[in-house]
């Protein structure tokens, strides 16, 4: 290994609904491919899940590997999503991993998906050192660099907001994901409701307004409801960055997963980070949400510092905790 060479690394994403393969060098990403399990009808099913991942993963390696400009030979590495997520999922994932390790002969790296969303925003943004408000469908969490660990300073104590976004629009009728309707209909609304709004220190909860907007349904309009959902609960992540940002002195905030791209959520935190005299950075809206390239971004930096799991021991961690990883490329 040439540690001044920018490896080659194909990065696997498939923690839950989506199904990611890319190969980047360094921050280039040279293909990066995706698609996503769209439940029929209610939230999603693990084993339906996973089954729909299992069915994908071959023909978007086909894929990848037809439109791919370089040889194969020329990975370096495999890096695979080892958790947090749905266990059916992650099995089928680092099942794939494991066959192509062994098939190129390259070893194997197990990448915690909440850091690999940091780790992404940290590679293309000018964000180095940021308080990262992570914002998807499965985690919301506010995270810090400290000593060595991605500290958890707060997150949601029930829901995801991407999963309040998701529930409250099946309940509207709107289809799946909610999060982007949830966006376009609030966009139309005028009336703030009286919804709770719950911030403890810098944690946050939003299974309380999921229900009290549930049960506006068919009192107020659909866009009034969406519009009140999103001022409440976007304010609650909007205080807690702004307490993060004021303990920790940090000189940027990150917004990074789904929900990031959404635009009054972006605008929120930009206001946020104005006040608190930092910068802001987020995510591209098409790297925002579950994607391989972020597995490969920070399976490059594991790769610099030789982090490789035996394919033995590569089992899959679904309750991996971002502050559970010791952060030995940082
Ligand atoms: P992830 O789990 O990171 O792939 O993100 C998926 C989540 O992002 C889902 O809950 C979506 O509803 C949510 N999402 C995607 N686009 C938007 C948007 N424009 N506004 C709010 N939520 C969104
Ligand atoms: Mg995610």
């Amino acid at each position: 290994m040439d540690p001044q060479k920018t490896p080659v690394i194909l990065g696997l994403e498939g923690t839950a609904h989506t199904a990611g393969i890319s190969v980047v060098k360094g921050s280039e990403i040279l293909i990066n491919k995706s698609t996503t399990y769209l439940p029929t009808q209610g939230g999603i099913h693990p084993r339906e899940a996973a089954d729909y991942l299992s069915k994908h993963y071959p023909l978007l390696l086909q894929e990848v590997i037809n439109e791919l400009s370089i040889n194969l030979k020329e990975i370096d590495a495999i890096a695979f999503s080892r958790g947090p997520g749905l266990g059916p999922c992650l099995r089928i994932t680092a099942t794939i991993a494991r066959a192509l390790a062994l098939y190129l002969q390259k070893p194997l790296i197990g990448v915690n998906h909440c850091i690999a969303h940091v780790e992404l925003g940290r590679m293309i943004t000018p964000a180095r050192d940021p308080v990262v408000l992570y914002v998807s469908g499965g985690n919301t969490q506010l995270i810090a660099f400290l000593n060595q660990k991605y500290r958890i300073l707060g997150e949601t104590l029930d829901v995801a907001i991407g999963n309040a976004l998701d529930a409250l629009g099946r309940s509207l009728g709107l289809s799946h994901p909610g999060g982007p309707n949830i966006e376009r209909e609030a966009s139309e609304g005028k009336k703030l409701l009286l919804l709770p709004y719950t911030v403890k220190g810098m944690s946050f909860s939003f299974s309380g307004a999921v229900t009290a907007a549930q049960r506006l349904i068919n009192v107020e309009s659909v866009q009034d409801i969406c519009f009140s959902f999103q001022e409440y609960t976007f304010s609650a992540l909007a205080e807690a960055t702004e307490r993060a940002l004021s303990c920790t002195k940090k000189p940027s905030v990150l917004l990074t997963g789904g929900v990031a791209a959404n635009m009054r959520l972006r605008q929120m935190i930009q206001n946020v980070a104005d006040e608190q005299g930092v910068e802001f950075h987020v995510v591209p809206k098409h790297l925002a949400g579950d994607n391989g390239a972020m597995i490969a971004m920070a399976g490059t930096l594991m790769y610099k510092v030789g982090e490789f799991v035996e394919i033995i021991k590569s089992s899959v961690r679904p309750r991996w905790r971002t502050d559970q990883v010791k952060v030995s490329w940082l």
